[in-house]
């Protein structure tokens, strides 16, 4: 039997667990993540022109413009690891953006797999961002009371430092969830109009949602 690849979106709102999930499956599938958050953070940090570009958007949880954020994901996209199969955690969170991917998807016969879409209310969101530590070496999130890791302030993956991102801060919060509600939500819609749509509760224990993630992505092969 052929093997089929696994072109997969995980769509949500800031904090629903797209990273700590995508993690998992990176694992078990063994296809990357493509995390336009982490690409963006890594463009910062190299101080490179796209990086100076992008920054003060991040910083107030506004969305960077859809060409910046389009040519840096199709530009990683093509990569040998994504032959396979990918994950994308964070892209597209615009219409514009999927349109995007959609031309470039079917123009690299590399059609979609499905749409994991985690739904979490706003409620449960600002306290799991809030607590929210990132690893600098492996960007694997933890909570500082939900998903400790073994040592304080440790990476059990890679031993990395973690740290709180500076738009873990309450206010920007607000600022990305309404952006996500305004912006990214409409493309639930999209997405179940293309019969890709697969929506789990992400209002549940970890090792549950990957479990219903797991089975959703075997029934597609
Ligand atoms: P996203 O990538 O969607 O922004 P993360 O995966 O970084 O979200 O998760 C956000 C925060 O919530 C992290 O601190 C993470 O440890 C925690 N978290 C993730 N999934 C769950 C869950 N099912 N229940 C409680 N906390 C969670
Ligand atoms: P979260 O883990 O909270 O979902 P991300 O790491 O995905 O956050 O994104 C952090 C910031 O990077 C966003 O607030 C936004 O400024 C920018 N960003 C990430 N992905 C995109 C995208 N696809 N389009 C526009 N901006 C993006
Ligand atoms: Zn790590």
């Amino acid at each position: 039997m052929s093997k089929r690849n696994l072109n997969l979106i995980f769509l949500g709102p800031p904090g629903a667990g797209k990273g700590t999930q995508a993690k998992m499956i990176v694992d078990k599938y063994s296809i990357p993540q493509l995390s336009t958050g982490d690409l963006m953070r890594a463009a910062v940090s190299s101080g490179s022109s796209i990086g100076d570009e992008v920054k003060g958007y991040m910083a107030s949880g506004a969305l960077v413009p859809d060409a910046l954020v389009v040519d840096i994901l199709l530009d990683r996209l093509s990569g040998d690891d994504c032959r396979d199969g990918f994950i994308l955690d964070g892209f597209p969170r615009t219409v514009a953006q999927a349109e995007s991917l959609e031309k470039a998807l079917v123009s690299r016969g590399m059609p979609l797999s499905g749409v994991v879409a985690m739904i979490v209310p706003d409620e449960a969101l600002l306290g799991r961002l809030t607590a929210r530590r990132i690893c600098r070496g492996c960007s694997a999130s933890y909570h500082l009371e939900f998903l400790k890791p073994k040592v304080d302030g440790v990476c059990d993956r890679c031993q990395g430092e973690l740290y709180q991102r500076k738009d873990d801060s309450e206010e920007v919060i607000l600022n990305r969830l309404k952006v996500y509600h305004d912006q990214t939500s409409p493309l639930i819609d999209f997405y179940q109009k293309q019969k890709k749509l697969y929506t789990v509760d992400g209002n549940n224990k970890i090792e549950m949602i990957f479990s219903e993630i797991c089975d959703i992505i075997d029934s597609l092969n």
